[in-house]
C-alpha cells in the first residue's frame, strides 16, 4: 500500500520538485503535530493565516454553531447571510469611515481581481501601476501585478497596461499620472523579502494618487489583523487608502478575503452591466463566522499589543553573524542569509529540530519568520535556539 506522502506526490497537483513533504496529523496553537508524534513550532503560521494560532477554542465554537445553521445556501449578494452581515460590521467598525462597505471573497487573489475591475470601472481609467517584486495573487489578473519578468515571460499573454515603478523609490512617482487607475502596494512587501517602506514614501504615493484622481489600493493581505504590531499595517503610516485587500489571518485557518472601499467606489459593480462582479462562494457562512470569531479574539486578548515586544524578543535572541541583516516589522519578520542552499540547510536543520521556518516567492535567500501573534517568551527562546543550533552546524 503506497504511503500519503507517496499519494500526495502522485495524485494532488505539484507546484515544484521539491515540496517540504511534512506531514500533517493535527494542530492546536502555535504546534503542527505528524503522524508518528513529530512535533513542530510553527514559525511562518501557514503562511501568515494562523495569527491566533490554530484551531482557536473560539473559532472552533463560532464554526461549530454555524454548522448547526446552514452551509452554503446561495450565492454571494442575494441572501442575507447573519454570518457575513455580522463580520462585515465588525471590520467597518475597526476600520477608518472612509471605508464604508465590504464584499467578501474566497481568497488574496480575488481581493485582487475585486479591486482591479472596481479600480478601473471607477476611474474610467485603464492603466494600473504596480511594483516590481510585488506579490498579489496567482490568478491571471494578480499575476500581471507579480513585476518579476520570469513570471511574466512564462504566463504572456498577461493584463495590458500594467507599469511597474520601483518600490520605496520616491523619484519613481512621476509614473503615476492622471492615466493612472490605481497604484497597487504591499503595505509591506512580503514575497520580495520583507521590505519596509519609508513612512515618506507611502505619504508622498498617497498624495500622487490624490493629484492625479489615482486610487491606492492596500494589499494588506499578509500585512493584516495585527501581523506588524497595528490592526492594518496602514496605521503606521498615517494615510487611508481607497481600496483594502484582506485575506489570510482573516478567517482565523478558514478561507475568505475581502476587498474593503467606500460605497461610491463599490457601486461601480452594481450598473451596467449588473452583477458586475459575482462569486459563488465568496463570504461563506462557516469562513465567515470563524472571521468574525478571529477578529474578536486578536481584539479581546490584546494581541496587537504585545507584537512589538515579541519582536523584539526574536531579534534579541538571533543574533548570529551568519545572519547578515534582521528585515521586519512586528512579527513579519526576515534574516536576510547569503545563499538559498544555506536557506534550506538551514530550514530543513529546524524542521528536522521541530521548528517550522521558510523563504519567499521572490527571495530565496532570506528566512522567513512570522509567528502566531500568540506565541509566549519561552516558545521564542525556545524556537530562537533551535534557529541558532542550525546557524552553528552550518558554519562548523
Ligand atoms: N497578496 C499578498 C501580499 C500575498 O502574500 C498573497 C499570498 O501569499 C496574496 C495576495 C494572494 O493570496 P491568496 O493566496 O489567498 O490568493
Amino acid at each position: 500500500m503506497l504511503t500519503n506522502r507517496q499519494l500526495f506526490l502522485l495524485n494532488t497537483a505539484q507546484t515544484s520538485h521539491s515540496p517540504r513533504l511534512i506531514e500533517i496529523d493535527r494542530a492546536e496553537g502555535i504546534y503542527l503535530y505528524g503522524p508518528n508524534g513529530e512535533k513542530y513550532v510553527d514559525l511562518v503560521s501557514g503562511f501568515a493565516v494562523s495569527n491566533i494560532g490554530h484551531r482557536h477554542p473560539k473559532v472552533l465554537k463560532a464554526i461549530t454553531d454555524q454548522l448547526g445553521k446552514y452551509l452554503h445556501v446561495t450565492v454571494y449578494g442575494e441572501f442575507v447571510q447573519a454570518p457575513q452581515v455580522a463580520l462585515a460590521t465588525k471590520l467597518l467598525a475597526v476600520l477608518p469611515k472612509r471605508f464604508d462597505t465590504v464584499y467578501f471573497t474566497n481568497s488574496g487573489a480575488e481581493a485582487t481581481e475585486g479591486a482591479m475591475k472596481i479600480a478601473k470601472k471607477f476611474t474610467g481609467r485603464r492603466e494600473i501601476i504596480a511594483a516590481h517584486n510585488a506579490y498579489h495573487g496567482s490568478t491571471q489578473g494578480a499575476l500581471s501585478l507579480i513585476g518579476n519578468p520570469e513570471y511574466h515571460k512564462a504566463y504572456a499573454p498577461l493584463l495590458p497596461e500594467i507599469k511597474f515603478i520601483r518600490y520605496n523609490v520616491p523619484e519613481d512617482l512621476h509614473h503615476i499620472t492622471t492615466g493612472t487607475a490605481a497604484v497597487i502596494l504591499e503595505a509591506i512587501q512580503g514575497e520580495a523579502g520583507i521590505r519596509v517602506p519609508d513612512v515618506g514614501y507611502i505619504r508622498a504615493v498617497r498624495k500622487r494618487c490624490d493629484d492625479t484622481g489615482s486610487l491606492l489600493i492596500f494589499d494588506e493581505i499578509q500585512t493584516g489583523f495585527g501581523r506588524t504590531g497595528k490592526l492594518f499595517a496602514f496605521e503606521h503610516y498615517g494615510i487611508e487608502p481607497d481600496i483594502l485587500l484582506l485575506a489570510k489571518g482573516m478567517g482565523g485557518g478558514m478561507p475568505i478575503g475581502a476587498f474593503v472601499a467606500n460605497k461610491a467606489i463599490m457601486d461601480v459593480i452594481k450598473d451596467n452591466p449588473i452583477l458586475g462582479h459575482i462569486t459563488t462562494f465568496g463570504g461563506h457562512p462557516v469562513s465567515s463566522a470563524a472571521a468574525l470569531a478571529s477578529l474578536n479574539v486578536i481584539l479581546d486578548e490584546q494581541l496587537v499589543e504585545d507584537v512589538e515586544r515579541k519582536a523584539q524578543l526574536f531579534r534579541r535572541h538571533l543574533q548570529h553573524p551568519a545572519i547578515r541583516e534582521i528585515r521586519g516589522k512586528g512579527l513579519m519578520l526576515c534574516l536576510q542569509m547569503d545563499s538559498f542552499s544555506q536557506v534550506a540547510r538551514i530550514s530543513n536543520y529546524c524542521a528536522a529540530h521541530g521548528v517550522i521556518i521558510d523563504w519567499f516567492l521572490h527571495c530565496e535567500t532570506a528566512l522567513r519568520i512570522a509567528p502566531p501573534l500568540t506565541i509566549n517568551d519561552e516558545e521564542i527562546a525556545m524556537s530562537c535556539q533551535v534557529i541558532l543550533n542550525a546557524l552553528q552546524h552550518e558554519i562548523s
